[in-house]
């Protein structure tokens, strides 16, 4: 998703997450990073959220809540699969 700096509108927005954690925690661990990832400009660096237009901001609202909820997902899908070995 191309997005250009509501600071400067030149630069493309990049999308950064704050660390490594994600990947040394496995997927739900990578899902959470991915909802928490931030957005920064070459230019102007960090950009928060609510400088982006209204619309950016749905879509990755969207994103966020589809993230969580697959990460709810896979957690719920351990579970189950947990509760049917014990079952057999
Ligand atoms: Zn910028």
């Amino acid at each position: 998703m191309e997005q250009h700096c509501p600071r400067c509108h030149e630069q493309q927005v990049q999308k950064s997450s704050t660390s490594n954690v994600g990947r040394h925690a496995g997927l739900i661990g990578m899902l959470i990073v991915n909802s928490a990832a931030s957005y920064s400009c070459p230019n102007c660096g960090k950009i928060p959220l609510a400088e982006f237009p209204d619309d950016f901001q749905s879509t990755i609202k969207r994103k966020r809540t589809l993230s969580i909820l697959g990460a709810v997902g896979v957690v719920v899908l351990v579970i189950v699969l947990l509760f049917a070995r014990e079952l057999m």
